[in-house]
C-alpha cells in the first residue's frame, strides 16, 4: 500500500484499472441486452473451398456485434467476455440457430442437383460444459430442418482435450445426431495422439499461425505438412485457414491439403453478400 502512495503514477494506474473494469462491465451488460434483443448480433459467413480448384464446399459462421455506440466490437474482445460470464451459451445458441436456418435457405437456392454445402459453427469450451448443449443442438437441427450431415461443429484442440475423458462421451452423443465434428486451431494445443485417435472427429483445421508463417519458415511448412499427413493417416478431412496468398494455396495443394479458407478466397461476409457464392456459376 505504501508503494502506491509513494509512487504517484501508481495511483493513476489503479484508476486506469478501475476504468477498464467499468468499461468491461458496461460491455458485458450491453452484450447481455444485445443477445436478448438479437438485433445487433449477426452472423458472417466465410467460404471454405476445395483445393486446388477453389470450388465452394461450405462456410464458417463467425459471430459479429454491431454496437450502437462503439461500432463493430471484434470477436476477440467480446467472445472472451462471453466465455467468462457464460453468455457464450445463449450467444452460441443464437449463432447455431441462425446458421442452420441460413444453410436451409442456401440449400434451397442451389437446388437438388448441387453438391451439398456444409456450415461450420464454433463451440467454445464453456459450451461443451453446458448440460443443455445436446438439447440445444438437437433443437436447432429440428427447428431449422437442416440435414445434420451439413452441419459441422468446430471445437478448439484445447477445449476438446481439456476434459478429454468426459468430452469424449459428449462428442459421441453429438455425432449420434448425425452432424460432423472438426478440431479447430490444430497444432496450437496439446493433443494426445491417443485421444485424437479415439475422438469421433471428421476433420482437422490447421491453425492459421502456421499457414501465415509457411512462406518464410521451413519449420512452419514442415509443421503444416506433418498435420496434413497426420489427417490423411487418420482418414480425416483437412482444412487450412488463414490462406492469404496464391503461394500459400499452392504449397497446401501440393501437400494434398483438401480444403482451404482465407482472404485469398473470400472474407467473412453478411448473408446477403455470401449468397453470391451460392449462385455463382461453377460453385455447384
Ligand atoms: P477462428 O474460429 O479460428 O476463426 C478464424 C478467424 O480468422 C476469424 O476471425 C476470421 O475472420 C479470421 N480469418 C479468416 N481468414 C483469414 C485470413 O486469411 N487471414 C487472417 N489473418 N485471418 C483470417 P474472427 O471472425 O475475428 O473470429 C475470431 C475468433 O472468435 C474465432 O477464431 C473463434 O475462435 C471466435 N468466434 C467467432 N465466432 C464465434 C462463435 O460464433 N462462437 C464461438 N464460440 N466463437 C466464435
Ligand atoms: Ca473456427
Ligand atoms: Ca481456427
Ligand atoms: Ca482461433
Amino acid at each position: 500500500e505504501r508503494a502506491v502512495e509513494a509512487g504517484g503514477g501508481t495511483c493513476r494506474y489503479d484508476e486506469t484499472m478501475h476504468a477498464a473494469q467499468l468499461d468491461r462491465l458496461s460491455l458485458e451488460a450491453d452484450l447481455r441486452r444485445a443477445i436478448d434483443a438479437g438485433d445487433q448480433i449477426w452472423v458472417a459467413y466465410q467460404p471454405i473451398v476445395a483445393l486446388p480448384e477453389g470450388r465452394l464446399a461450405g462456410f464458417e459462421a463467425l459471430v459479429r456485434w454491431d454496437h450502437p455506440a462503439r461500432g463493430k466490437v471484434p470477436p476477440g474482445v467480446f467472445i472472451p467476455i462471453a466465455e467468462v460470464t457464460g453468455l457464450i451459451v445463449p450467444l452460441g445458441r443464437l449463432v447455431l440457430h441462425r446458421a442452420c436456418h441460413q444453410m436451409v435457405r442456401w440449400t434451397a437456392m442451389r437446388g437438388p442437383d448441387a453438391d451439398p454445402l456444409f456450415i461450420s459453427v464454433n463451440l467454445s469450451a464453456r459450451q461443451l460444459g453446458d448440460r443443455d448443449l445436446l438439447d440445444t443442438v438437437a433443437g436447432a437441427l429440428a427447428e431449422s430442418g437442416v440435414d445434420p450431415a451439413q452441419v459441422k461443429l468446430e471445437l478448439t484442440e484445447s477445449a476438446a482435450m481439456s476434459h478429454a475423458g468426459e468430452t469424449i462421451g459428449l462428442l459421441w452423443q453429438l455425432k449420434a445426431l448425425g452432424l460432423r465434428l472438426s478440431i479447430d486451431d490444430f497444432g496450437t494445443g496439446y493433443s494426445s495422439l491417443s485421444y485424437l485417435h479415439r475422438f469421433p472427429v471428421d476433420s482437422l483445421k490447421v491453425d492459421q499461425s502456421f499457414v501465415a508463417a509457411m512462406c518464410r519458415s521451413t519449420e512452419s511448412r514442415d509443421m503444416v505438412r506433418i498435420i496434413v499427413d497426420l489427417a490423411h493417416l487418420l482418414k480425416l478431412e483437412i482444412i487450412a485457414e488463414g490462406i492469404e496468398t496464391a503461394e500459400d494455396a499452392k504449397l497446401l495443394s501440393d501437400m494434398a491439403c483438401g480444403f482451404g479458407q482465407g482472404y485469398l478466397f473470400g472474407a467473412p461476409l453478411p448473408p446477403q453478400e455470401a449468397a453470391g457464392w451460392i449462385t455463382a456459376p461453377g460453385s455447384a
